[in-house]
């Protein structure tokens, strides 16, 4: 008889996403502590204290979604705008996401509020990207001049938590792009460089459609960004985006991605249209990883629902659902960086436990887009249970007056 080996939470009956192969197969997860001590076929003599039967379901390492809005609750007051920022869990854990990237709701000017008061109480991994302007969307638009950007002010942000604060984010929207033009792309680049970490640029213009935004697209592309830069948006149909004014996709795209950019789809509530995602695809452009832009009025209002919801809108354009769910765990991972990656993104014996469990509906569902048009999809995600650092999560009720699945025919 093999001696017995103690763990906390056996995960059975599922079937296990392998992210190198994008497959899936039946297998067992056994967790001790926060970490994964084995997968697959978990032998017999392996004794939990809790098991989770996952019959049914689809278990997959955390999901990441790297564009959310969760600075809830420290923008400042207003008797004329709601917060539109929500709850970190509420993006996080409570929707199956085990780690989310916050893009860009801060500036230096309230960053203390989300590194010092949200990330250390979420239950949800939490990590931030700094926005080039200062007031962040605290106030929108937050760079109207050359002013609202603070070099010395953000580099030493950042420097004081880079553990968390792991990039700058710049959106290219008027009127900041239509004043600085290629200037303002620039001196986020500057900050970034400075500090040493990763710029994310939200491309199109979806306030102006401003023609400065239209020319800095093609430069931003082939001049300014490196490996390991972001750009969030590919699927946008405003002008400054990844589509020429032609309907084309800008060829600098491709010839960046080969270059190691990162291209993140970013629903959002306006930043996602069926028609210019095709484009975007015909075009001969991938994107790397899915991601919700998710905030309070979106999850609610739409179109921007949740990851899930974005990753079903996804789905409906064509791509399969094993790759889908690889570009919302171990692609996004990997775009934070190898250790990230190797830590998060897959599930071996060793790596983090961080795992969603999921339930995949299969019907006729209507996704939406930015533009109010629909797309069929074959498949709706609703999170069932997610694991954080081996702690077994709640999941809430959902966006939709339903729950969490589209309208279906
Ligand atoms: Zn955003």
């Amino acid at each position: 008889m093999p001696e017995t080996i103690q763990c906390d939470l056996l995960i059975s009956g599922g079937l296990l996403l392998n992210t190198d192969t994008a497959e899936l197969s039946p297998g067992s997860v056994a967790i001790k502590g926060d970490t994964i001590i084995a997968i697959e076929d978990v032998p017999s003599n392996y004794v939990p204290l809790r098991r989770i039967d996952a019959s049914g379901l689809i278990v997959t390492p955390g999901i990441i979604d790297i564009h959310t809005h969760v600075a809830g609750s420290i923008r400042r007051p207003s008797p004329y705008v709601e917060d539109m920022m929500q709850d970190a869990d509420t993006a996080g854990v409570h929707s199956g996401v085990t780690t989310v990237v916050d893009a860009g709701s801060c500036g230096i000017t309230n960053i203390g509020g989300l590194v010092n008061h949200i990330i250390p109480n979420a239950k949800t991994r939490v990590l931030a990207l700094l926005n080039v302007g200062s007031p962040g969307v605290n106030r929108i638009p937050e760079v109207t001049s050359a002013l609202d950007i603070e070099h010395d002010a953000a580099v030493a942000a950042i420097q004081s938590r880079k553990d968390v604060i792991i990039g700058v984010k710049a959106r290219m929207v008027s009127p900041g792009i239509a004043e600085l033009g290629f200037d303002l792309p620039k001196a986020a680049k500057s900050i970034a460089t400075e500090a040493g970490v990763r710029l994310m640029v939200h491309m199109g213009d979806t306030t102006g459609q401003s023609d400065q935004a239209l020319n800095a697209a093609p430069r931003i592309l082939a001049e300014l960004l490196e490996e390991g830069d972001i750009v969030t948006h590919s699927f946008t149909a405003a002008r400054g985006g990844l589509i020429a004014d032609d309907k084309t996709l800008l060829p600098e795209a491709i010839d960046a991605q080969k270059r190691g950019v990162k291209f993140d789809i970013g629903v959002g509530g306006r930043n996602f249209s069926f028609d210019a995602a095709k484009r975007v695809l015909d075009g001969g452009l991938i994107p790397d990883t899915i991601s919700s832009d998710v905030t309070l009025t979106s999850r609610y209002a739409g179109t921007a629902f949740s990851q899930m919801d974005s990753i079903g809108k996804v789905i409906s354009l064509g791509f399969a659902l094993e790759d889908a769910l690889v570009m919302s765990c171990r692609k996004p991972a990997a775009v934070l960086g190898p250790e990230i990656e190797r830590s998060l993104g897959c599930m071996a014996p060793g790596t983090h436990a961080d795992l969603t469990l999921l339930r995949v509906h299969e019907g006729a569902f209507l996704f939406i887009d930015g533009d109010n048009n629909i797309n069929h999809g074959p498949y709706a995600l609703e999170p069932v249970s997610c694991i954080r650092a081996g702690q077994v999560m709640p999941i809430d009720y959902g966006p939709r007056p339903k729950g969490w699945l589209p309208e279906s025919l």
